[in-house]
Parts: C-alpha cells; structure tokens; sequence
C-alpha cells in the first residue's frame, strides 16, 4: 500500500513539529508539507482508512472536537477570520481520509476564497511555507491547544 500518512506514522516518535503539531489516539494533526498558505492544516486519522463511513465511532466522536479546536487555535496563531475545512482523499496516494482545516486570512484574495483555497496548495518547492516556518507555527499551535479550557 502506497499512502503518505501511513508512510510518516512509522516514524510518530521521530516526526518534526510540523508532522506531528497534536495528536490522540485516533488522530493527528499535521501542517500540509506543500502549501504556501502558513498554518494550513491536515486531520488525518491514526488508521488507514479511505472513506469516512469507515470511521468508528470512537472516533467520529472527537472529530468536530478537532475540528474547532484546530479553528480556535488557528484563529489565535494566524489571525485568521474563520477556517474552511475540507475532505476529498481522491490524489494518487493520499487515499487516507485527511480534513483540510484551513486559515482564512482576513486579506484573501477574492479568486482564492472558498474550494478555490487550493491554489495555495500543490505549491512549487521554493514558494512553499519554510520548514522552519511550519515547525514554528506548530510549536505555538500546540502550546495553544495544549492551554486552552475546554468550554
Ligand atoms: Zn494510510
């Protein structure tokens, strides 16, 4: 089987920040290794499995949690005035159900709004968000998760 997310789980005890800014056990959350936009996100659950109807309960359970924990703290960090989340798992090898929970920066332009959002992704190597970058946004996105009270 040729899948990204499953690839980079045999390394979870290594994985830089960017690969790993939270997690539980059903899922994980990563920043999108190709994206120009800082702070876009992927959901991704700790099993392979290519659709959501094969989710367990357990774990559907904490999905919106995630959801709008990732929306709050992205909202915190980025500065962004909502998020679009997204799900499609339809590219060659990225079959694994992975949500897209993207900031909305306030200055978007209009031909980037809504499922037009992906032209920030699929980014050449030199206009993607730095690694450096990505760790940094993670590390302040997972001390925004790990402080926040729950309501
Ligand atoms: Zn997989």
């Amino acid at each position: 089987m040729d899948c990204y997310v499953c690839r980079s789980k045999e390394r979870f005890d290594t994985l830089p920040p960017r690969e790993r800014v939270d997690a539980d056990e059903h899922w994980r959350v990563v920043h999108a290794f190709d994206s120009r936009l800082p702070g876009w996100l992927v959901l991704v659950p700790r099993r392979h499995v290519t659709s959501i109807a094969e989710l367990t309960d357990a774990e559907a359970a904490s999905l919106g949690t995630w959801q709008v924990r990732l929306s709050r703290a992205l909202t915190a960090v980025t500065g962004c005035v909502k998020t679009y989340v997204m799900q499609y798992a339809e590219q060659a090898g990225f079959a694994h159900v992975h949500f897209h929970v993207v900031p909305r920066p306030p200055d978007i332009p209009l031909d980037h709004r809504g499922p037009r959002a992906f032209a920030y992704l699929h980014a050449p190597p030199d206009e993607r968000v730095p690694e450096a970058h990505m760790d940094a946004l993670a590390i302040d996105l997972r001390r925004h998760l790990t402080t926040e009270s729950t309501p």
